[in-house]
Formats: C-alpha cells, structure tokens, sequence
C-alpha cells in the first residue's frame, strides 16, 4: 500500500485467555514499524466482513518487545464495542491494519533511571508493561520492579506464567546482580488468592495494604510508578499519590508519576 499512513498485517495466531472477553493475537511487523516499549498502535479493521478498507481504528499497545519480528495486542472484547467483537473473530491468514506511526509517552523516557519502579495496571492495562519487560532497558535501570496487576477474576491473569518465569529468574541471581529484581503482584477483586489482600487497588493504594503486601514503602524519593488501564482507578490513584509527593514530569523536568488511561 504504497503512500498509506498504514500497513496490512497477517495475523499468525489468536489465543482466548477467557473465551469472549479476553485475546491475544500475534501478527507479522512491517520492518519499518518502529516504537518504544509503553507506545501504542492505531489498528484498523473493515466495517463489514466484505470490506477491504479500514474503517474503525482503535488504539492497541504493544504487547511484544521493540526487537520482535512479529506484534503481539492483548484485547478485551467488549460486547457492544464496535472494534474488538472483530477483533476477536480473526483467524490465523486474516489480515489486521497497523497505522505506520505509534504513538504514547507512557515510556521509560519519562523518568530518570534508577530505584524502584512500579508497574500498576487493570486488565489489559498490563500490555504496555509487558513490552517494557521483554526489553533489556527496563532491567538493567532499576534495582527493583513492581508490577502489580488488578483483575476481577483469577482467570484473568494473562500472561502469569512469563510473569512468574522472570520473577523466578530473579530470585535465582545472586544478590550483587546489577540486573533488576521482579515481583509479581496479581490482585483479583472478586476470588480468593492465597496471601493476596482481595480489594481494589486505590483501597489497598490509600490505605498502605499494597505497600504492606508487596513490602515495599512508595517513596516519591526512590520509586516511580506508572498507571495504565481504567481511567476511574487512574484518576483516584493520581490523586493518593499527588497527596504523597508523586507528579507527572513537565517541560523537561522528569518525574515520578506517568499514566495511560485505556478509554
Ligand atoms: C492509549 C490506549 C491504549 C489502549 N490499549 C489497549 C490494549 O492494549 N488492549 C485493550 O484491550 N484495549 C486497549 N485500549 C482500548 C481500545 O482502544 C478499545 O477501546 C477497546 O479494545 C474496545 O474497543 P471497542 O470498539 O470494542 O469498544 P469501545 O467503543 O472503544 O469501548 C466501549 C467501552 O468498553 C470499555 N472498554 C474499552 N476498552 C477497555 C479495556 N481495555 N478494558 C476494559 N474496558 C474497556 C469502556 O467502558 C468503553 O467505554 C487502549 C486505549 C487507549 C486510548
């Protein structure tokens, strides 16, 4: 599609986490297609099964690393939405739309290295850390990640075992590693998990239950937090930790706080 602002990717797999709510799906990349881990995608689909254009675009971040040969997107399906019920009837050899620029400045570039960093998503929030954990940066500029990850339902806990893969790799090097540390926080809301306080995270946020349960103090000196997922729980969160001294950079001065809100 020479001079189109977007390109026509094949999709090469489609996995249900929870049938009818939750997908991932993995395409082919156009080789100039260029992001940073944290950026979205623009992606495109036809209206109508028949059509050939794109005619709906939705923002996806980038749930692979900026090295991969393919893209990855982590999908709610929202039942009344007019993108993602599409989305969600791709098919391996069905062709997915992908804007030429990507977008987004919940990046890394926004905080100086070093200290502790905490990853704090709803749902699929979680994408665009999952692109900065499958780059090498992440890991080598803090001394310690947090991820804690907010579901209603344990059955909702995508990609738990790479989670838990990298947080066991972490536990097995030794204590001078200048490698970064992971740990690995899910939360459901509406089941029980063993030793996981069960309540929503600007509770567990405003009243220390997270900084107890992960043992790990949110101090605006040392730690730098990023916010992704339901624009609800970014608005409260921003405003517990705007109480404590955690602000988002401005004109060039980097801060402590960055956030993305998914709708
Ligand atoms: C910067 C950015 C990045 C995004 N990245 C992702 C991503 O990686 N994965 C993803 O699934 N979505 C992501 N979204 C949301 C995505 O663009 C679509 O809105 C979503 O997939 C639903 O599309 P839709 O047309 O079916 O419904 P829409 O008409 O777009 O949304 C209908 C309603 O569904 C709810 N909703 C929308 N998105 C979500 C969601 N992700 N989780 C829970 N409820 C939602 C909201 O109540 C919204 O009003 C992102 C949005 C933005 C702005």
């Amino acid at each position: 599609m020479p001079g189109s602002k977007y390109t026509r990717q094949n999709v090469l797999s489609v996995k249900h986490w929870v049938a009818d709510k939750l997908i991932s799906l993995t395409t082919t990349r156009d080789p100039e297609f260029q992001f940073t881990p944290g950026q979205f995608a623009r992606l495109g689909l036809p209206q109508s099964t028949e059509g050939v254009q794109p005619d709906i675009w939705r923002a996806y971040s980038m749930v692979n690393g900026p090295a991969s040969e393919t893209l990855e997107f982590y999908s709610i399906v929202v039942p009344e939405g007019e993108f993602s019920p599409r989305l969600a009837q791709l098919q391996p050899g069905g062709h997915l739309y992908v804007d030429k620029t990507a977008f987004g400045f919940l990046t890394l570039d926004r905080f100086d290295a070093g200290g502790t960093l905490w990853l704090i998503a709803t749902g699929t929030g979680l994408s665009a850390y999952m692109s900065m954990l499958y780059d090498e940066r992440v890991w080598r500029d803090y001394r310690r990640i947090i991820l804690v990850h907010g579901v209603r339902n344990t059955d909702e806990l995508a990609y738990r075992d790479q989670l838990l893969e990298w947080e066991q790799a972490g536990e097995a090097q030794s204590v001078d590693s200048p490698r970064a540390r992971l740990s690995y926080h899910p939360i459901p809301t509406q089941q029980n998990l063993p030793g996981t306080p069960r309540a929503r995270l600007t509770a567990l946020l405003a009243d220390g239950g997270l900084e107890r349960h992960v043992g790990c103090a949110l101090d605006p000196a040392t730690s730098k937090v990023m916010l992704c997922g339901n624009p609800d729980m970014l608005t409260d969160a921003r405003k517990l930790l705007s109480e404590r001294n955690f602000a988002v950079g401005r004109r060039g001065n980097s801060g402590n706080l960055a956030l993305e809100n998914y709708w």
